[in-house]
C-alpha cells in the first residue's frame, strides 16, 4: 500500500500506468469518477482538480458550484480488469471548497469527522467487516435468475467462475476476501471481506461493488446490490461486524463476561439499539430497502440483540468464543444500497453515544422474534425498525443523531431528496393494485 505521492509515482512508472481515475461518492453513495492523464497527477496532488459540484447529487447549489478533488495517495490501486499496458489506476479523493476548506457535503469527510470523535473519546480504531450480498441476473431490465441454488449449494451454483474471477480481481487490488458462497435465494451470492478500519473499508466497499459489476459484465450478466429484487425470497443485506480498538487491544473484549463483551461493548450496542430508528434512513435509504426488512427472510425487523438468533437486529457471533481479536457485534439491518461512508459514520456515532451516556444494555432475546405475538413483544419491550422510507424520514427528523453525525449540509440534502423519492413512489399505481382491486371494485 503506497504511503505518499512519491510511492504512487514509483508504482505508476513500474506498472506503465497512463490513466488515473479519481473517485468519490455523492451523498447517496453513487460512485463518481473522472479520469486524468498521469502527467496531470502532480497538479492533482498539489492543487486538486476542479469540477462542477452542482451536477453531483446532494452537493453544491448552482451558485456555489466550484469544487476541488484532491486524491488520497494511500488509496492508489491499479484496476486489474483494464489492459496491462498503458493501464488504469484509481484513487479516492477528498473534496474541498475553492478556498481550501474541506467540503461539508463530502461523505468521506463525514466519516473522518466521526472517527475524530471516536479518537477524542480515547479509541484508536473502528474496525468493520461488512458482508455484502448481491444477485446475478441476466440483464438490468428484469430479475431473471441464473440458477436455482440455495445456501452453500455447489452443483446448483452457476456463478463459480464469476465469483472466482471477482475474488482474483479483489485480491489483485490487495483487498482480502475471507470467504464466499452461494446465498439462500436463487442466484444470490456473498463475498466476505476481511475486516479493516472504517475509512479504508468504505473505500473498499465502493471498489468491491464496481468489481462485482465489472466482472459480471465480462460474463454478459448483471450484478445488483438492490436490497429486495424478488418478492418472496431473501433480500440482500450488508451485515456489518464492528469493534473498537485501543492500540491493539479490543475494547469490546472481556474474558470474564459470559458473552465476552466488555462494558464498552454493551454500552456501544445499547447506543445502536437506542438510536437505530433515527439512523435507519442512512442504513436503508431506498423505498425498496423496506421490502427487505420484513419477517421471514433472515432480515431484522425487531430491535433486540442475541447471541445466535438470526432474527435479532444485533448478533454477537461466537464462532471463536473468547478470542480477543474476533470479539465483535454484528448489525444486521444495513443493506448494500447504502452509502458506506455515511452508514459506518452513523452506526459509530450511535454506538459512541451509548458509551458517552453509559446506556444499559437490555437482556438478549434468544427466541425467534418473528414468531412472538405483538403482546409478547410489547411485554419484552421490543420495538420495530421503521416499516417504510416514510417512517424512517420521520424518525430521522424526530431524532438528533443524524443531524449531528451528517452535519447540516448532508442532513438537509438527504431529507429533501428522500421526501422527493417517497412522493414519487407514493403517487404511482402498481401492478399489485391492478390485480387486487380492478376485478372486484
Ligand atoms: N439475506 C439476509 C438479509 O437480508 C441475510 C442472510 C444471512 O444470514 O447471511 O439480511
Ligand atoms: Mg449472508
Ligand atoms: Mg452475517
Amino acid at each position: 500500500k503506497p504511503r505518499d505521492k512519491k510511492d504512487v509515482m514509483e508504482l505508476i512508472k513500474a506498472h506503465d500506468v497512463m490513466f488515473v481515475k479519481l473517485w468519490f461518492t455523492d451523498v447517496l453513495g453513487q460512485l463518481k469518477s473522472f479520469t486524468i492523464h498521469v502527467d496531470e497527477l502532480e497538479v492533482a496532488f498539489e492543487e486538486g482538480m476542479g469540477f462542477d459540484g452542482s451536477s453531483i447529487q446532494g452537493f453544491a447549489r448552482i451558485d456555489e458550484s466550484d469544487m476541488v478533488a484532491i486524491p488520497d495517495p494511500t488509496t492508489f490501486i491499479i484496476l486489474p480488469w483494464r489492459p496491462k499496458e498503458k493501464t488504469v489506476a484509481r484513487m479516492f479523493c477528498d473534496i474541498y471548497e475553492p478556498d481550501g476548506s474541506p467540503y461539508k457535503g463530502d461523505p468521506r469527510y463525514v466519516l473522518k469527522k466521526a472517527l475524530e470523535k471516536m479518537q477524542e473519546m480515547g479509541f484508536t480504531n473502528f474496525f468493520v467487516g461488512p458482508e455484502l450480498e448481491f444477485f446475478y441476473f441476466k440483464s438490468p431490465n428484469n430479475p431473471e435468475i441464473l440458477d436455482q441454488g440455495g445456501y452453500f449449494d455447489y452443483s446448483l451454483d452457476a456463478a463459480e467462475d464469476l465469483r472466482r474471477d471477482t475474488i482474483l480481481a479483489l485480491e489483485a487490488m490487495g483487498i482480502r476476501v475471507e470467504y464466499s458462497h452461494h446465498e439462500v435465494a436463487p442466484s444470490q451470492h456473498e463475498i466476505d471481506l476481511r475486516y479493516a478500519n472504517a475509512l479504508d473499508m468504505a473505500d473498499i466497499v465502493m471498489t468491491y461493488k464496481v468489481t462485482v459489476k465489472e466482472i459480471a459484465q465480462k460474463y454478459g450478466v448483471y450484478a445488483t446490490f438492490m436490497p429486495k429484487p424478488i418478492f418472496g425470497v431473501n433480500g440482500s443485506g450488508m451485515h456489518t461486524h464492528q469493534s473498537l480498538f485501543i492500540g491493539d487491544k479490543n475494547a469490546f473484549f472481556d474474558p470474564q463476561d459470559p458473552y465476552h463483551l466488555s462494558d464498552i461493548a454493551k454500552q456501544y450496542t445499547a447506543g445502536i439499539l437506542n438510536h437505530i430508528r433515527e439512523i435507519t434512513l442512512v442504513l436503508n435509504q431506498w423505498v425498496n430497502s423496506y421490502k427487505r426488512l420484513v419477517p421471514g427472510y433472515e432480515a431484522p425487523v425487531y430491535i433486540c440483540w442475541a447471541r445466535r438468533n438470526r432474527s435479532a437486529l444485533i448478533r454477537v457471533p461466537m464462532y471463536k468464543p473468547g478470542k480477543e481479536k474476533a470479539t465483535r457485534i454484528e448489525l444486521r439491518s444495513p443493506d448494500p444500497g447504502c452509502n458506506p461512508y455515511l452508514a459506518f459514520a452513523a452506526m459509530l456515532w450511535a454506538g459512541l453515544k451509548g458509551i458517552q451516556n453509559k446506556y444499559t444494555l437490555p437482556d438478549p432475546v434468544e427466541l425467534d422474534v418473528y414468531h412472538l405475538t405483538p403482546e409478547e413483544r410489547k411485554k419484552l419491550g421490543i420495538k420495530e425498525l421503521p416499516g417504510s422510507l416514510y417512517e424512517a424520514i420521520e424518525e430521522a427528523e424526530k431524532g438528533t443523531v443524524l443531524r449531528e453525525v451528517l452535519g447540516e449540509h448532508i442532513y438537509n440534502q438527504l431529507i429533501t431528496n428522500k421526501k422527493l423519492e417517497w412522493d414519487d413512489y407514493r403517487i404511482r399505481v402498481f401492478e399489485y393494485e391492478i390485480e387486487k382491486y380492478l376485478p372486484v371494485l
